[in-house]
């Protein structure tokens, strides 16, 4: 599939938000506050779909020249059926932002945009630091892939992934082509003692206080970044905060993939204030955002 420019050159005529379900999405009230503030007449809505209806969705989406974000479970589904992919969305094989140009459907991704602004922010935009931090990725689905292309380009070189399904790990970094080690959960220890950075890439602490690795078990230095969000920020978050590490949760990933899209669709900065105070956080003081 060849690349493509990660521009749209028409904006859409209208935006949705495409997964199963999309009822908890944060993304529609944080673009609608996004299109208000920038005084653009374009709707942005949630659209539920199944897996068997993706293909006739995506057909009259084109047709109208509509563009928009896509949530679980449809980003590789989507990825696999665009006219073509940016350069980034091959990469990750997954696409969270599309639009149409010239009759074809185009697949973006910028969860990548989202997990570098954080990691930058959490090593605290040292240029020298990256080379340096020995980082674990725990996870080996969608969000752990933008989160490999995030570090290897911010040029980190001593990665770890650590799954639970050791084949998905592998194939996962086989298909970014990002040098890092696929690690076992049961066999972490070690690698996550080291690490100067972790990254919870997986749903847990999503729905309860359960926290991806023990506060103890983290180097005492380490910064934390926690894709899950939630209000009040994570239990992981907070205890480790609480035991003096640096840490973030997704909040502003989902703000900067947002932005991102924003800019990719019309082109022009996107106001980020509006989008942090719609989603009911407040832009990063210090460096570190607060819900
Ligand atoms: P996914 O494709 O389903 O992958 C989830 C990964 O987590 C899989 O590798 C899975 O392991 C692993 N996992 C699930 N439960 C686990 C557990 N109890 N213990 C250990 N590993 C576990 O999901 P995804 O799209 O990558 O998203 C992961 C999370 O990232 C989401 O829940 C979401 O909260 C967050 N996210 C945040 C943003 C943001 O903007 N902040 C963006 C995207 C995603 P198996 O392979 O063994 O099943």
């Amino acid at each position: 599939m060849a690349a493509t420019d990660d521009r749209a050159s028409v904006a859409p005529t209208r935006l949705v938000i495409l997964g199963w379900p999309v009822r908890h999405a944060l993304s529609p009230i944080m673009q609608a506050a996004a299109l208000r503030h920038a005084g653009i007449a374009v709707e942005y809505q949630r659209c539920e779909v199944a897996s068997a209806d993706l293909d006739a969705v995506l057909a009259g989406l084109t047709r109208e020249r509509a563009g928009g974000n896509v949530t679980i479970p449809h980003k590789k589904a989507v990825a696999a059926r665009v006219d073509r992919c940016t350069v980034v969305a091959e990469r990750v094989g997954a696409v969270n932002t599309f639009w149409v140009d010239d009759g074809c459907l185009i697949g973006h991704n910028t969860d990548v945009a989202g997990a570098t602004v954080t990691i930058r922010a959490l090593v605290a935009n040292k240029a020298d630091a990256a080379s340096d931090t020995p980082v674990v990725v725990l996870g080996a689905g969608g969000a752990s892939a933008a989160t490999l292309v995030a570090l290897h380009d911010l040029g980190f070189r001593d990665i770890a992934v650590v799954a639970r399904t050791v084949a998905r790990a592998h194939a996962l970094v086989d298909r970014v082509a990002v040098d890092a080690r696929v690690v076992a959960v049961t066999g972490a220890d070690d690698v996550i003692a080291r690490a100067g950075l972790v990254i919870n890439a997986t749903p847990v602490g999503l729905l309860d206080d359960a926290m991806p690795i023990p506060v103890g078990a983290l180097r005492p230095d380490a910064a934390v970044f926690d894709l899950v969000y939630r209000p009040g920020q994570t239990s992981w978050v907070r205890a480790c905060r609480l035991a003096g590490h640096r840490a973030e949760d997704g909040i502003r990933m989902l703000v900067e993939q947002g932005a991102a899209a924003f800019e990719a669709w019309f082109g022009v900065a996107a106001p980020r204030n509006a989008m942090w105070s719609a989603v009911g956080a407040v832009p990063p003081v210090n460096g570190q955002t607060s819900a």
